[in-house]
């Protein structure tokens, strides 16, 4: 291989996403470099956007826009009273194509692992769940984590706050 530290880079960025080594990687590049106009000038402002206008909601955990209301769980026209609770963003995507479930998402980013430090815990959006459930009146809440260890250990945490809020609510 020739010696461009660009490539080089681009070429260990590249293999380090799912599904790809370096000779995948290799390819790809020579793809985008043989099509600058076509691939790799949109991709790079297209990369460059989705850092600068991308990231996580911190009320439900999805994607959105930091330019716009969050339209998961900021977008006033809906009005759901059920929410499924998952793991990652990629689980809401898999439930959505599958158009089986019409509410809110809101997504742990993770689970509390068993031996977890405590750490992952904090950052899994477990206190804005209450809220919303709170705030948006919520009826239905579907715990589609996993059915790993982890997935249910999560469950098994969340459960009693959730059904301890509504036992409250009700005796008000
Ligand atoms: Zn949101």
């Amino acid at each position: 291989m020739q010696n461009l530290p660009e490539i080089d880079n681009l070429i260990k960025l590249i293999s380090k996403l799912p599904g790809l080594g370096p000779k995948s990687a290799k390819r790809i590049i020579l793809k985008m470099i043989n099509n600058r106009q076509e691939i790799l000038k949109p991709l790079s402002n297209n990369l460059s956007d989705v850092f600068k206008n991308i990231e996580r909601c911190r009320i439900c955990g999805t994607l959105k826009s930091n330019n716009n209301p969050c339209n998961n769980c900021e977008d006033k026209n809906k009005k759901y009273s059920k929410i499924c609770v998952v793991e990652n963003i990629s689980d809401q995507w898999a439930i959505e194509s599958s158009s089986i479930f019409q509410g809110y998402y809101h997504i742990l980013g993770g689970t509390i692992s068993d031996n977890s430090n405590g750490n992952n815990r904090e950052n899994l959006l477990i206190n804005s769940l209450i809220e919303r459930i709170k705030n948006d009146n919520i009826e239905e809440v579907i715990l589609a984590t996993s059915a790993t260890v982890e997935g249910q250990t999560t469950n098994f945490k969340i459960s009693p706050r959730i059904t301890g809020w509504w036992r409250n609510r009700d005796f008000r």
